[in-house]
């Protein structure tokens, strides 16, 4: 599928009507305006260079103007195109007068503490302390200099606590893509240049090693050096479109998982820092989440109700229930050879209403049938075996024998399959973001082996390492972005102002 079909097809299906074409339509106007002024720029020397014009690179490209310096943004694609434009748009944080509003009582050691739990005490500590602490002021600044409105909080899945600060959106929209519409239009007004579709492709570096600048690649212009003085922010995202990438640091079942978001994470933040002797870290973890790669559709409701089975194309179960979307998104990629799967439940699952209406949208087949058989006729799963599959289950049930199955089941609350009409509901693992790259410090500064800073070069965004491991709790993602894109721009700044 050509890159404008595919656009064309995420954009009436994936999101919901043309939500990807309503981002990109005023980023791909600004992209081509930006451009020409981009192009008048004579001088090639910058106080401050970000490289990705994703959440982290636009917050610091603003952050970083309004503090008085010269700051260019240099996007290898024709508009910002990262992991940001399909997030859902929610902010995690706390202390916020949205959370005052709604009379939420919340503390900054519940909201540290919740963080490193989630990463199982292995996010680093000193970042995840800095986010705690700058996200209130972070999420002010989004909302008071750039225009974000945030509705109404949602709950955090876990802890179930009113910390998701969603970004409004029109419908339609994904949360994200209104994010990045509202940095654009800021970017815009205060006149920062930028270079689209100019890849960075190599740091560059002084005599005692600091990071001088970034060579970058435009296919039709060539090479061109960008020079800075404060500083260059590595804002690329992650390396989760980078299939060698992700089957070096995770494994070859993680490069079968399908795409949830963007195509052009493609672990730039890795091959530029690496030759610099950058320390890597959480290489191995990252988000999944289920998906039908087809038409992006999402049943993580489904798959959260702890109802059902899951089998694989043979029809047979492969893995305990008991689960969260995450784990059953990567041991779907892991433990299946085709990387797809069948959530089968009854007309009790709770939300089967939300996500079939979704399915139905986005014309994404699945089954719905009074029996089994008919059921297996529709999705072409192989009747005998599911019928085992669900007579095991059932009869594990009605005993309390489901910690005897093969994979055991442990439901703490089992519901049986046996009030038609049954659901078959497809989905594949699918890939969120990366979490590992360089280190960084709570500067944003990139650490070398030996934990050293390295001179001139940042990271944030899911371009740098450290603040993740494991899973995250919903928000993190842009907040961390948020939190980090500012405190870059700050330190850069400063360094600028020495040199
Ligand atoms: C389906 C989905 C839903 C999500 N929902 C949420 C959510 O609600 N809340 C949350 O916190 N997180 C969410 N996330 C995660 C979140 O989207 C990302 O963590 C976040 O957007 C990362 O932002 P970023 O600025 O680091 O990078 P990105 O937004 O990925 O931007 C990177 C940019 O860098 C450019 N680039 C890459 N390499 C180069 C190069 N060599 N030269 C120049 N430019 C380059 C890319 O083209 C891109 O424009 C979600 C992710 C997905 C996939």
């Amino acid at each position: 599928m050509s890159e404008l079909s595919r656009r064309q097809f995420l954009g009436s299906t994936v999101l919901g009507s043309a939500a990807l074409i309503t981002a990109a339509a005023p980023a791909a106007a600004a992209a081509a305006e930006d451009k020409k002024a981009g192009a008048a720029q004579k001088t090639n020397t910058w106080d401050v260079v970000v490289v990705g014009a994703g959440t982290a690179g636009l917050v610091c490209a603003i952050t970083a103007h309004d503090l008085g310096a010269r700051v260019c943004v240099i996007e290898k694609c024709d508009r910002p195109d990262g992991n940001s434009i399909y997030a859902l748009g929610t902010v995690n944080a706390w202390g916020t007068k949205w959370q005052k509003a709604c009379g939420i009582t919340d503390s900054r050691e519940a909201f540290y503490n919740d963080m490193m739990k989630v990463s199982a005490g292995r996010a680093d500590p000193a970042l995840t302390a800095t986010y705690t602490d700058e996200i209130p002021a972070a999420a002010d600044w989004l909302a008071d200099e750039i225009g974000v409105k945030f509705g109404k909080l949602k709950m955090t899945p876990w802890p179930r606590l009113g910390r998701g600060h969603r970004v409004t959106a029109e419908p339609g929209m994904t949360g994200g893509s209104a994010l990045i519409a509202k940095l654009l239009e800021a970017a815009k007004k205060r006149a920062i240049p930028f270079f689209y579709e100019r890849k960075a492709v190599a740091l560059l570096t002084g005599s005692k090693g600091e990071v001088t600048g970034v060579k970058t690649l435009n296919d039709e212009e060539g090479y061109r050096d960008f020079y800075a003085r404060g500083g260059v922010l590595i804002a690329t995202g992650g390396f989760s479109a980078n299939p060698e990438m992700t089957d070096r640091y995770i494994g070859g079942w993680a490069a079968r998982l399908a795409l949830r978001g963007s195509r052009s994470t493609t672990g730039e933040n890795v091959s530029l820092t690496l030759p610099l002797f950058a320390k890597m870290v959480n290489m191995d973890q990252f988000h999944a989440g289920p998906i039908v790669s087809e038409t992006h559709v999402n049943p993580a409701d489904v798959l959260n109700t702890m109802q059902g089975i899951l089998v694989d194309l043979r029809g047979k179960r492969y893995m305990d229930e008991q689960n969260t979307y995450v784990i059953k998104a990567k041991t779907t990629a892991m433990n299946t050879i085709e990387n797809k799967a069948y959530c089968i439940v009854d007309s009790k699952c709770p939300v089967l209403e939300k996500t079939i209406a979704k399915f139905d949208r986005l014309h994404n087949p699945y089954g719905k049938a009074d029996s089994i058989e008919a059921l297996c006729k529709q999705t072409g799963l192989p009747l005998e075996a599911v019928r085992q599959s669900i007579a095991a289950y059932n009869k594990a049930v009605d005993e309390k024998t489901l910690s005897q199955l093969t994979p055991p089941n442990s439901y703490k609350k089992p519901v049986k399959l046996d009030t038609p009409p049954y659901y078959a509901v497809p989905f594949e693992g699918g890939m969120t973001a990366t979490f590992g790259g360089p280190l960084i410090n709570t500067k944003a500064e990139v650490q070398t082996l030996e934990r050293k800073s390295i001179k001139g070069l940042y990271a944030a965004g899911n371009a740098a390492g450290g603040l993740f491991f494991r899973d995250y709790i919903g928000g993190s993602q842009l907040g961390g972005a948020t939190v980090f894109g500012r405190i870059a721009a700050r330190e850069m700044v400063a360094r600028a102002r020495k040199a």
